[in-house]
């Protein structure tokens, strides 16, 4: 027994023989020769150790290259890539939110392979600030006195809470004790930047009472939040922002706001109301708003803190300041971003566009779609269909948004999960589904989405069969 392992282990093959493989090189190139040296030695490593646990393990040098070059190759095309939505959620967090135009785009990559402005001012040759390159574009566009940015809205609100609220109380009504997703939970944010979080009111009913019967000496803020991801509808109320704001001014507090996803433009002509502005939310007195850049701004990651100039000073030398400052090519995107609402373009920017898209247009747009792929497939049968789309991103999470999607079934060439089989192709298409039904929505395909949909159902059909 003790032989047969020894003879096992000596049958493994060496090194040499698997840096022999002709694959091999490829790999190397693209991920250096250590990457694939250790990728080896830890596919051996595991069999030593299967067969000094006495399992039964097959040595054999093809298995052991394969599976190498298995564990490899998901490295050799770059990780984060380009995807078709044809989701319908416009806002996808998990496929990175919002995309940019293309004159964005541009111009973020003309900043980001050159020396830049970032912080040199021009006129007088020396040291500028960063945030002076936004502060008065996001002042015109939302009515604030003055603005700060960083590289989140979670970082926002951690900053707004840090710097004024610190070792005193903030109270929040308990309707609006949010969990956003991805672990971001307002308790614990109030805890981590050392508020003291003072509940008030019930999960569907909150009045004013509530919140003067909480006010001690401690408090230093009042707090709301946008319930972003879900509605209390049926017997339920919140203090208007209005009666808050008097109230604030009267104790002489500061009255924040975390808006979530912050819209600079009234959608309400395009069917989606109910969501304030953030120059309607200023207008009714609220201090200090926060948002996201990445949700219904369209833009780029970041965060935006807006409002009154006086506490905004007071926010600008702390030093999370520096710990959440935005790069160079967020700012680029975001001063891009904002001089289309300025110049009234906001309809360019494809977060918006997408939101705004006529019924008509949506359903010509599907039509399109479906008889190119009828046309291309002419064994599967495609049809124009009625969907629900999505805003996405925490806002407006009871509007379902009338839109429409190209739908058809697996066929027989294709077995298995056909989902996953279009999610596997690249560009990946992300479609939505219903029982064995592929929905392709069409709010959210971009310019060549129908291609390379074409081009990846050409593919999944092609290999139909083999998984
Ligand atoms: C999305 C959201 C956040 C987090 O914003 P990020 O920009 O993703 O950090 C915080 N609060 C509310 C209410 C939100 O909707």
């Amino acid at each position: 027994m003790k032989d047969d392992l020894r003879t096992l282990l000596r049958s493994l093959p060496s090194m040499d023989v698997l840096l022999a493989q002709p694959w091999v090189p490829t790999f190397e190139r693209s991920l250096g020769r250590d990457a694939v040296k250790s990728a080896f030695a830890d596919v051996i490593g595991e069999l030593r150790r299967d067969i000094r646990k006495g399992s039964s393990v097959d040595v054999n040098v093809a298995s052991i290259e394969v599976e190498a070059r298995h564990r490899l190759a998901p490295f050799l095309k770059t990780r984060l890539r380009n995807v078709v939505n044809a989701t319908g959620v416009v806002v996808h967090t998990n496929l990175g939110r919002s995309v940019l135009p293309e004159d964005t785009a541009q111009h973020l990559c003309d900043i980001a392979i050159g020396y830049n402005t970032l912080e040199y001012d021009l006129d007088e040759g020396h040291r500028g600030h960063r945030n002076d390159l936004v502060e008065w574009l996001i002042c015109q566009t939302t009515g604030a006195d003055a603005a700060l940015v960083v590289n989140n809205n979670a970082g926002a609100i951690l900053l707004v809470l840090s710097a004024l609220a610190k070792g005193k109380e903030a109270i929040v009504s308990r309707g609006e004790l949010v969990e956003i997703g991805g672990s971001f939970r307002i308790p614990d944010i109030m805890s981590f930047s050392g508020t003291k979080m003072v509940e008030v009111g019930t999960t569907n009913r909150t009045h004013l009472r509530d919140f003067e019967g909480a006010i001690t000496d401690e408090t230093a803020m009042l707090l709301k939040v946008h319930p972003s991801n879900y509605r209390v509808v049926g017997f339920h109320s919140e203090v208007p922002r209005e009666d808050l704001a008097a109230l604030a001014r009267e104790k002489d507090l500061i009255f924040t706001e975390d808006l979530g996803s912050g819209i600079l433009v009234d959608l309400a002509p395009y069917g989606l109301s109910g969501e304030p502005t953030v120059r309607q939310c200023l207008m009714s007195g609220v201090d200090l708003i926060t948002f996201s850049g990445d949700k219904l701004l369209g833009g780029p990651q970041i965060g935006i803190i807006a409002g009154r100039k006086q506490l905004v000073d007071r926010i600008r030398n702390h030093p999370l300041v520096r710990a959440l400052r935005v790069d160079k090519m967020g700012l680029a995107a975001l001063e891009s971003i904002l001089r289309l609402y300025l110049a009234d373009r906001w309809q360019e920017i494809p977060t918006l566009n997408m939101l705004t898209l006529s019924r008509q247009s949506l359903l010509e747009r599907a039509e399109h779609l479906r008889d190119l792929l009828e046309a291309r497939f002419n064994e599967i049968s495609f049809l124009v269909t009625e969907v629900g789309d999505a805003v996405g991103g925490g806002a407006f999470p009871a509007t379902s948004l009338p839109g429409f999607a190209v739908t058809f079934s697996a066929h027989e060439n294709i077995k298995g999960d056909l989902q996953k089989a279009l999610r596997m192709q690249n560009p990946a298409i992300i479609a939505g589904a219903r029982e064995d039904r592929i929905d392709l929505h069409v709010r959210t395909l971009l310019a060549d989405d129908d291609k390379r949909i074409i081009e990846a159902l050409e593919s999944v059909i092609e290999r139909g069969g083999k998984g």
